[in-house]
């Protein structure tokens, strides 16, 4: 099929795309174009005009702010053009950023990452999707920009909202690491064409030294959720030590909690056992993770 006609702007600068973007509402933003285009070749979206953002010079920077021990969590503050393969490169050099990398090695294929953008994958706001789950566990921002202003805000709104609304560009993402000390883990199932995703999940873990829990986010990624925090799951971990029993029972409550949806693939039932399983491995590997620094597995 092909898609209804649109007219095209390759924009020039920045503020060159925020104008063509306020004066048109049934505009879209062009990224890496990955899920744009087929969407627009199969008529499930239309845009009157596509704003290619691709040569705008000065977007696709990606930059680690290191955070210090026992201090802020370290921030990669990424650019709306940078390619998910740039983000990667940079996430696996900085421990503090071992989640990101782990859940960006999971979207697609090596080549799907040299063209898809992170702040694309992000825009598209697909709940059931990766970014949604690792929005949720490392409280990701981005800076949505307008011809008349700039705001930053929680990337979940975004979720929320179905995405940015008409003319508004997300210039820039900021992802927060883990501190030292603190685990993660990231685990999906399903094959790496588009389409044939089952579900996944995303940990992140602090532990005071004597096996506590000080905080816990266990945020399911799967066909009927919206890719929130399960809140009763991770509250159930800070009740005591996170032993066996403990992580057992937080996979009850996620299984439980999570909102599951049929599909093609998969059933509403299986998902919901997909998400037992995958909470209790990645708690398992949460906690053996804290035993290293930045999250390091120590064999
Ligand atoms: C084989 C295959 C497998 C894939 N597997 C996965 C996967 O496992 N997980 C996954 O998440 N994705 C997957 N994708 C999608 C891919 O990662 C996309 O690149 C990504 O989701 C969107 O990035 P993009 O740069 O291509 O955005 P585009 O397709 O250009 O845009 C996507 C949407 O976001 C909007 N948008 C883009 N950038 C901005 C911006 N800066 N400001 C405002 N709006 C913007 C667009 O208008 C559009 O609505 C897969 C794609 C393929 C082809």
């Amino acid at each position: 099929m092909h898609a209804a006609p649109f007219a095209f702007h390759a924009a020039r600068d920045l503020k060159d795309a925020l104008e063509v973007l306020a004066m048109s509402p049934g505009a879209a933003v062009l990224a890496g174009g990955l899920s744009l285009i087929p969407e627009l070749r199969s008529r499930r979206r239309r845009a009157a005009l596509l704003v290619d953002i691709n040569n705008v010079p000065g977007l696709d920077g990606v930059t680690a702010l290191a955070g210090r021990p026992g201090g802020p969590r370290p921030v990669l503050r990424i650019g709306c053009t940078a390619r998910q393969a740039d983000v990667l490169a940079v996430a696996a050099r900085h421990p503090g950023h071992a989640l990101l990398a782990a859940a960006l090695r999971t979207m697609g294929t090596a080549l799907v990452r040299q063209r898809g953008t992170l702040a694309g994958a992000v825009a598209q706001a697909a709940p059931e999707l990766q970014m949604s789950a690792l929005c949720s566990v490392l409280d990701i921002r981005v800076t949505v920009r307008r011809a008349a202003d700039t705001h930053d805000r929680a990337a979940r709104e975004l979720y929320a909202e179905a995405g940015p609304g008409p003319g508004e560009l997300v210039a820039a993402v900021e992802v927060p690491g883990c501190r030292s000390g603190e685990g993660w883990a990231f685990l999906r199932a399903g094959r790496r064409t588009f389409g044939a995703h089952l579900g996944g999940v995303a940990v992140r873990l602090d532990l005071h030294p004597d096996g506590r829990c000080r905080g816990a986010r266990i945020a399911p990624f799967v066909a009927g959720h919206d890719g929130t925090a399960l809140a009763e799951a991770g509250a159930s971990l800070c009740s005591g030590p996170v032993d066996t029993q403990a992580v057992r029972r937080a996979a009850d409550l996620a299984a439980r909690t999570v909102r599951t949806r049929s599909d093609a693939l998969a059933s509403a039932d299986y998902r919901r056992h997909l998400v037992r399983v995958l909470v209790r491995r990645a708690l398992v590997q949460a906690v053996d993770r804290t035993r290293g620094p930045f999250g390091e597995v120590v064999s």
